[in-house]
């Protein structure tokens, strides 16, 4: 292995290889499409296909496959090798144009939240030349959409991308009223610092619970946790950091600019930050960075855990969307900018932005909101169920004068006009990093907060580039043909900073006087749970945007919300049948065993001396009685409650009863539970402990 710079994106077919291999008709009309989303000519397709198979034989691999981001949340890829008989009786390796272009899995198993049945029976995956093919495990992977036949999305990308198309459309159109003609489009990018824990491998394998749900439904807290703050930033373990270098590496190959690593807060947490590209390309390789973390790990006998809340009593894990928009020559729009006019067309976007996180708090919720994500938020640990916005204290203050008519002190004590002054320099606070704020306006991006470690950052994204693209529509419809454009500008801006200013909140998200305030004063959603948001999703309001800026039809809105809501359903299932299991076949008789242990002890002892009172004995077998009862009811209990769950057909209704029921029983069965841990023999207890698993990686 030579240097970085040597593999850095060797298994990519990157536009250098591109260049390398594609005549230049060819690679010019395929850039042409990457750019400007121009359509392709078949005869480009298959000498890019040809090109492709070629760099992906020359560099090992013997098979192709669409790769794509179904509803599942993971990524799924069929394989097929290049192999194809000829006359005689050997093999050649093709590939063409028409198998880049297109490819039917089997689509049968993938969830569709009734669109198959409804349309068609039939799924393809169509190529997304905006993102690089790769070659992994010996496979060309193409990053595809993945389509029914009557078009509907059954994946991530696809509405992603048409949230893409929609913002840059509307964007143009505010970029044109101010002048701006050379912009050809306006893209959106993204840089996900991504949490995990690392765990040893072999403790993991102890514990069925991380085994079947990724986390721990039992542990009683460690005699250390996270108190001393003492984890954050501190030196990284040599068996962590051995893990970092391998997966560096491993990223790297595949052209993914894993930027910065750190320890997080909890002890065994640990972040990895890439460097910001496209939000289309940021979300597949956000989606192979997770693969490759788990992969990485079993090789250096760890497990990676991506589940939101893995240990109780513990920081979770998220992820943290940097989210910013610039134009193709480079501008980012979120950047203060020279001149009066830059400003202005700063404001805009700005109050588009802080406009669409108003309007569409609740999409914003839904789209991180899963059964992982409910133990986060709004758990004193990461942002709050409501969402805001922190735009630091001299934003604000530049808002407010705005909004007034009041003098602001770094616009030379006078009035401000937007078109006549300059905006302050902004300088990019890093003293005041606000880290409660679910959305917080961090220099020249803004940092969305709530999204779960375990999440398709797609969700998000297609979410707040929608909303957004709203936002922009609203003001070029109000601003297109007024004859004193920087006045009819002005007024807007106010008008939106007064109508609008709710959204913003610049103290401790952490707070309960906050959550009181947002709620009760400002009128602010709180949705605290998946079942709480997601029907939400189907809003006249939110169905009317979506499906005006074709990001979703209002059938796969339908879908959508059906699966999310299902996929809750089962994972909490999951998890309660898991506590059942683990009560019955482990603890209950550890918690047996011990106890008789304690008891047969105490009688040996009483026997050799007489009257001996055996107090210690008798108070922990009292107490160890009393919770294996306790634990043996709430077992019951938890599972009837499970059977119950059967009769509904309706996932909502369903949600709605694991939200109430379920969750509260298994909260009240991992309490009796711990409780015996603290109570019993180490070495009888059927799992390691939070202890070993928190410290246990050295
Ligand atoms: P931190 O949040 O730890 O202070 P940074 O703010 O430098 O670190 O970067 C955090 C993440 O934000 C990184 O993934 C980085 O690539 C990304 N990022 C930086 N600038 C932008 C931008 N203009 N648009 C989108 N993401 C960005
Ligand atoms: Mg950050």
């Amino acid at each position: 292995m030579g240097t970085v710079t040597d593999f850095f994106g060797s298994l990519v077919f990157d536009d250098r290889v591109m260049k390398a291999t594609l005549s230049s008709d060819v690679y010019q009309s395929l850039k042409k499409t990457i750019d400007e989303g121009a359509r392709l000519d078949i005869s480009v397709t298959n000498a890019v296909a040809d090109a492709m198979k070629e760099w992906a034989i020359s560099h090992g691999a013997t098979h192709y496959t669409h790769w794509f981001q179904p509803l599942t949340g993971i990524t799924a890829e069929k394989h097929d090798s290049f192999i194809t008989p000829s006359p005689d009786g050997r093999v050649i390796m093709e590939f063409s144009g028409k198998e880049l272009i297109k490819g039917e899995p089997d689509a049968s198993s993938f969830p569709s939240g009734g669109l198959r049945a409804t349309f068609e029976a039939r799924g393809y995956t169509a190529w997304d030349p905006t993102s690089y093919a790769f070659i992994k495990d010996k496979t060309l992977c193409i990053p595809t959409a993945f389509c029914s036949y009557g078009g509907e999305a059954l994946d991530k990308k696809t509405p992603l991308l048409r949230s893409m198309e929609a913002l840059n459309r509307q964007a143009l159109r505010i970029l044109r009223l101010f002048g701006n003609d050379k912009v050809k489009c306006v893209r959106t990018s993204v840089g996900p610092e991504q949490e995990y824990f690392l765990v040893d491998r072999e403790m993991y394998e102890k514990r069925p619970d991380l085994i079947f749900t990724g986390r721990t439904l039992f542990g009683a807290k460690p005699p250390k946790g996270q108190e001393m703050d003492d984890h954050y930033f501190g030196m990284i373990k040599p068996r962590v950091a051995a893990y970092m270098a391998d997966l560096n590496e491993e990223l790297w190959k595949l052209g993914i600019l894993a930027k910065t690593e750190h320890n997080e807060v909890a002890p065994a947490q640990h972040e990895l930050a890439p460097i910001y590209t496209t939000t289309n390309i940021a979300t597949d390789h956000n989606q192979l960075t997770m693969e490759i973390m788990q992969k990485v790990a079993a090789r250096h006998g760890l497990v990676c855990l991506l589940h939101e809340k893995p240990f109780a009593g513990v920081n979770g894990s998220g992820k943290h969307n940097n989210w910013s928009i610039s134009t193709d020559n480079g501008v980012n729009l979120l950047t203060p900018g020279e001149t009066p006019y830059e400003n202005a067309q700063f404001l805009i976007f700005l109050c588009a932005v802080i406009k669409a996180v108003d309007d569409y708090q609740d999409l914003l919720r839904l789209s991180v909101a899963t059964a992982g994500n409910d133990h986060r938020l709004g758990a004193n640990e990461a942002p709050p169920a409501v969402v805001s916005i922190f735009l630091g204290d001299e934003l604000t203050a530049v808002l407010d004068a705005i909004e007034n008519d009041t003098p602001y002190s770094g616009a030379e004590k006078s009035v401000m006009r937007l078109g006549v002054h300059v905006l302050p320099k902004f300088t990019r606070d890093t003293t005041d990093r606000n880290r409660t704020s679910p959305f917080a306006f961090t220099g020249n991006k803004f940092e969305f907060r709530m999204l779960g470690s375990s999440n398709s950052i797609a969700c998000a994204n297609m979410m707040l580039n929608s909303a957004v693209a709203e936002s922009l529509k609203q003001f070029a419809d109000e601003l297109e043909g007024k004859e004193d454009f920087d006045s009819a500008m002005h007024e807007l801006i106010k008008k939106t900073i007064k109508e609008h200013k709710r959204i913003i909140f610049n103290g401790n998200g952490y707070d309960d006087a906050w959550i009181e305030e947002a709620v009760g004063k400002r009128g602010l959603l709180n949705y605290r749970t998946t079942p709480d948001c997601m029907p939400h999703l189907l809003d006249k309001k939110n169905i009317d945007m979506l499906t005006y800026h074709k990001v979703f039809s209002e059938a796969e809105l339908e879908s959508r919300c059906e699966i999310m809501l299902e996929n809750y359903n089962k994972t909490v299932a999951i998890e309660a049948n898991t506590m059942i299991d683990m009560t019955k076949k482990q603890l209950l008789p550890s918690i047996e065993e011990y106890t008789a242990k304690i008891a047969s002890a105490a009688k040996v002892k009483m026997d050799v001396v007489e009257g001996l009172s055996c107090s210690y004995e008798k108070k922990i077998i009292s107490r160890l009685s009393g919770l294996i009862a306790q634990i043996s009811d709430s077992c019951d209990e938890l599972e009837s409650a499970v059977v119950q769950l059967q009769s509904y057909d309706d996932v909502k209704e369903a949600s709605y009863f694991i939200r109430d029921e379920i969750i509260a029983k298994m909260a009240r069965l991992r309490l009796a539970a711990d409780e015996a841990e603290t109570l019993t023999d180490a070495k009888c207890w059927p799992y390691p402990s939070y202890a070993d698993l928190l410290f246990g990686v050295r």
